[in-house]
């Protein structure tokens, strides 16, 4: 804190441009700082909590593949969520949602920080012990269509993974499908047919029935709507909400369609160029939002009365390149409220007031 006020005494409009290498040193320096933390304390009432979480992709060069620079496409996320709830992920293409669900599903390793499910910190545990977890968390992708095998039938589909990790007995699996598939709205005689035979609502309805058959605690659905049209998308929606009710679930609901996550969601978690900029409940976000990122982005929620007239926040200057950010704040380069010391010093997260956390230098 001391080291941010004296930064910000002698902010002025120049400032030392950080070379290459002395940006890769600051972000080695980061990645060991971030990865000698002590272990977070458990909640029992939160499925996930993510600390500090980084994902940094290296880039190579020269002939001996020497790592000189990364990719920050996760840089420092945090949040938990709570045993059957809902936290929504968003934030324009390209800032890193997607890659925070692969990362809590170790679909890809992290650099550092700290990912628990249930206390229980999974980046840690060997294969072997990961393997008998996986049933616990899955994920419902984007495209119903690209992430269900053309060459299996639909009884298939469902079931190879509850026969791999055996979670009903064999001579159950028949009756356990059909209980499966009719609470997704799907049929019985649906089981012999083919991905192709089904229209996209029906197709997104199977890959819930895959997730939901293995009796998971957690669920990542990564933007499971938007390939859908708007009358399918509000069908689907209600499925997993009652789906929610009825088994338990918590969800993590990536998605860029904000009157969607405004549905669904108990709390809302807004990502820009790798950084979690501001998190709080969906009433305070909504009434109250506080990045100006957030205020830009949720500006643009289309408001369905002819009579009330937007007042769009239009967002200028240069989009960064997520290979390239800024120095401090990396939204600094389409900030109207830019300061000084936003082009120096990164912003830490601050609670602004309970549950409503803020990562900008308007509330130091
Ligand atoms: Fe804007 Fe500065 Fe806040 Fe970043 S830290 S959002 S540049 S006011």
């Amino acid at each position: 804190m001391e080291a941010v006020e004296t930064v910000k005494k002698e902010a002025t409009e120049e400032f030392h441009q950080l070379t290459r290498a002395e940006l890769f040193q600051q972000l080695e320096q980061r990645i060991r700082d971030i990865k000698a933390e002590p272990p977070i304390q458990h909640d029992p009432e939160n499925v996930l909590e993510v600390h500090n979480l980084l994902k940094y992709f290296p880039i190579k060069t020269g002939l001996f593949s020497k790592v000189t620079a990364y990719v920050r496409a996760v840089d420092g996320v945090s949040f938990n969520i709570k045993r059957g709830t809902t936290m929504g992920l968003v934030g324009e293409s390209g800032c890193g949602k997607t890659t925070v669900g692969k990362t809590i599903l170790r679909l890809t390793e992290k650099t550092a920080g700290q990912v628990y499910f249930n206390g229980i910190e999974i980046h840690d545990i060997p294969k072997s012990e990961m393997r008998k977890l996986r049933p616990k968390i899955q994920m419902i992708f984007q495209d119903p269509y690209s992430s269900l095998s053309p060459r299996l039938p639909i009884a298939e589909i469902i079931g190879e993974a509850v026969r791999e990790h055996n979670v009903v007995p064999h001579e159950e699996m028949d009756a356990y499908l059909d209980q499966v598939m009719k609470q997704c709205g799907l049929q019985p005689y649906h089981k012999d047919r083919y991905p192709h035979e089904f229209s996209g609502g029906q197709r997104q309805r199977i890959c819930i029935a895959r997730s939901i058959a293995l009796k998971p605690d957690f669920i990542i659905c990564d933007e499971p709507v938007s390939a859908l049209d708007v009358s399918i998308q509000a069908q689907i929606i209600n499925l997993m909400m009652d789906l929610q009710k009825q088994l338990g679930l918590t969800y993590l609901f990536i998605s860029h369609d904000l009157s969607v996550v405004e549905h669904i969601s108990d709390t809302i978690g807004v990502m820009y160029l790798g950084n979690m900029v501001e998190y709080a409940s969906k009433e305070q976000i909504f009434s109250k939002p506080l990045h100006p990122y957030t205020e830009a982005l949720f500006s643009a929620i289309p408001i369905p009365d002819p009579d009330v007239k937007m007042e769009r926040i239009i967002l200028e200057g240069s989009i960064p390149s997520p290979a390239n950010p800024p120095s401090g704040c990396k939204f600094h380069t389409r900030c109207k409220k830019c300061m000084g010391i936003c082009r120096q010093v990164a912003p830490e997260t601050k609670e602004v007031e309970p549950g409503h956390f803020v990562a900008c230098h308007l509330f130091d």
